[in-house]
């Protein structure tokens, strides 16, 4: 491609709303421009990225065995309905309505017209196991567009869905398709970790979550430092002492703690350790009550593990000032904790061991020192109710967790007969009877993977790009391209030989200063650059740079495509 013929648009600057490094160079770079929140155009330079992407997802699909179709953005409330979701799926699910007046929404997602897809054209157990896959614009009415593509409500996922007469035949395809996912991955330069996650809203039985691994991440990661096993925070257990509660050596004393509302507050004015602390949280219950969730003062609630307990409403929803006051003897958050308090009560692992605990009065600016749990209020039920801590020991029985920062990039699923139940999805088996299939998914955010490769592989001049995702491969920077003859007539022989090897080059002819062009080439990404000049051609030379390197290295013209072929194998 000649730049003449293309079309560059790089900013100076970036609007000043870009929160991310990856949003920011997204858009200096002129890969996406915004239309409005959550909707991009993505621009030629941006678009010859996404297309790099779906070639290597859609390759290792077919190599997986799976089988490609193209389902629409439009889909029939109907479906919807039988599935139940048309109520569940909540906001995120835009509803449009036709001319006739049908209900219509714009997919989030394809579960419902795959499953109707394989009822109405699978009748027989000798057709399976199948797996189909497209790559579609999805949509999602984010309550939070951000981060550019990162999370748009318009963007591009590979979704494919799996179909089995039984639950070990699913169990292989989910094996292959992780390990495709891992391929995926590796071969787009990404440093990633597969997940164990948990599987929300969709339901199903095993899960795992690909995730890239970013400090702008949303996502939190737990990994063990003596073993494989990492899991998304939203799941991994914390592992329950063993061996005694040590002896209470206080007696319950009420001590005025005036205006302390926070542990910050409390460990402040009273001076002892955070860790001496409870905490008092107080959630909806199932039935018009409240549930009391009691933590050490450092840990924090995981939401996701405390809406699976019986009797606490999912989703997990606070407890009203009005619903505190009756049921808390009309003290405030602040100074709550389980002394008289009637309702259940729950109270994590990591405070069952403890005594002489300090924790509120139920009494607005009063706390208790010396509380302990079977002397003081009725033994709690202990649960695993926080969320992992750096340090904290390996669920997995060896090491210890640390954490880091992820971007969800990918995500497969065991969905069950969840859907096939619903939309009756059945085949004949052997012996001439009717089974609900069971049945896999599997998703790759495209576009994400693309703003989550920037914010992994950037530096201050701009994108770098691995091979397998970068625009171009190759830049030719002649300099003076429009006034010497030489230097135009090296580039232009240059760029005929490496299009002749089948090398994606970029051949730079803008009628701009040569500053501009080093300068976007940097900007944009392109990994290998070549810079042709008058005074290095009097030696037969150019000059060669990758863009990870800082210095550019002198190379001779006739060697430049053996060079940059070997580069990129
Ligand atoms: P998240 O937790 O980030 O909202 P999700 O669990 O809703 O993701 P899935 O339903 O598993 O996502 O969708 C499959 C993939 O689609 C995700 O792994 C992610 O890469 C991508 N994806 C989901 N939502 C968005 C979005 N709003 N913008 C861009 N990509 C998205
Ligand atoms: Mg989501």
């Amino acid at each position: 491609m000649k730049a003449s013929q293309f079309f560059i648009s790089t900013l100076k600057e970036a609007p000043a709303e870009a929160e991310l490094v990856s949003h920011r160079l997204m858009l200096r770079a002129g890969l996406i421009r915004r239309v409005a929140s959550g909707l991009y155009t993505w621009m030629p330079m941006g678009l010859r990225v996404l297309r790099k992407v779906e070639a290597v997802v859609r390759e290792e699909m077919n190599r997986a065995g799976s089988i490609e179709l193209l389902m629409p953005v439009v889909q029939p409330a109907e479906l919807w309905q039988e599935s139940g979701r048309w109520s569940f799926y909540g906001k995120e699910l835009l509803r449009i309505r036709d001319r006739h007046e049908r209900d219509f929404c714009m997919g989030p997602t394809c579960e419902e017209v795959i499953t109707d897809v394989v009822r109405n054209e699978v009748r027989s157990y000798k057709q399976l196991p199948l797996n189909f896959y497209h790559i579609q614009t999805k949509f999602r009415d984010e309550v939070r567009p951000r981060f550019g593509v990162m999370r748009a409500r318009e963007f591009v996922m590979k979704d494919a869905y799996s179909f089995h007469t039984d639950v070990a035949s699913l169990q292989q395809t989910y094996q292959v398709m992780y390990d495709a996912y891992c391929r995926i991955f590796t071969r787009l330069g990404l440093d990633f970790r597969p997940v164990a996650a948990d599987t929300g809203s969709i339901g199903g039985t095993g899960s795992h979550e690909f995730q890239v691994l970013a400090d702008s991440g949303e996502d939190v990661i737990a990994y063990s430092d003596g073993s494989d096993y990492a899991a998304n925070v939203e799941l991994a257990p914390t592992v329950r002492l063993t061996g005694e509660r040590s002896a209470a050596t206080q007696a319950l004393t009420k001590v005025a703690t005036p205006k302390v509302r926070s542990i910050d507050d409390l460990v402040a004015f009273l001076s002892v350790p955070v860790t001496q602390t409870l905490k008092s949280l107080v959630v909806e219950g199932e039935d018009d009550d409240v549930v009391l969730l009691l933590l050490r003062g450092d840990h924090q609630l995981n939401e996701i593990k405390a809406e699976k307990l019986a009797g606490v409403k999912a989703p997990l929803t606070m407890a009203s000032a009005a619903a505190i006051a009756k049921a808390f003897n009309q003290a405030h958050g602040g100074s709550l904790g389980p002394v008289g308090f009637e309702g259940k009560v729950y109270a994590d692992f990591a405070t069952e061991q403890g005594a002489d605990w300090v924790i509120g009065a139920n009494e607005d600016d009063y706390h208790y020192t010396g509380f302990n749990f079977g002397r003081d209020a009725a033994e709690p039920e202990f649960v695993d109710l926080r969320s992992v801590v750096e340090g904290d020991p390996s669920p997995c029985g060896t090491g210890h967790l640390h954490l880091v920062r992820g971007i969800e990039v990918g995500h497969v699923f065991q969905l069950g007969k969840k859907y096939s139940q619903a939309l009756n999805a059945t085949v004949l088996d052997q012996n001439g009877k009717n089974v609900v299939l069971e049945m896999g998914c599997y998703g790759i955010g495209i576009t994400r993977v693309i703003a989550a490769a920037i914010e992994q592989n950037n530096d201050e001049r701009g994108i770098v790009w691995s091979d397998a995702m970068a625009p171009f491969n190759v830049v030719i920077v002649p300099m003076n391209y429009k006034k010497s003859a030489t230097v135009k007539a090296a580039a232009d022989e240059l760029y005929a030989q490496l299009m002749a090897a089948g090398i994606d080059v970029l051949l730079d002819d803008r009628d701009e200063r040569s500053g501009v062009l080093l300068h976007d080439s940097e900007l944009i990404g392109i990994p290998h650059r070549i810079v042709i000049g008058d005074r290095g051609l009097k030696e037969g030379m150019v000059e060669y740079q990758n863009r990870t390197a800082t210095e550019a290295m002198p190379l001779p013209l006739n060697a430049v495509v053996a060079e940059i072929t070997a580069a990129l194998k």
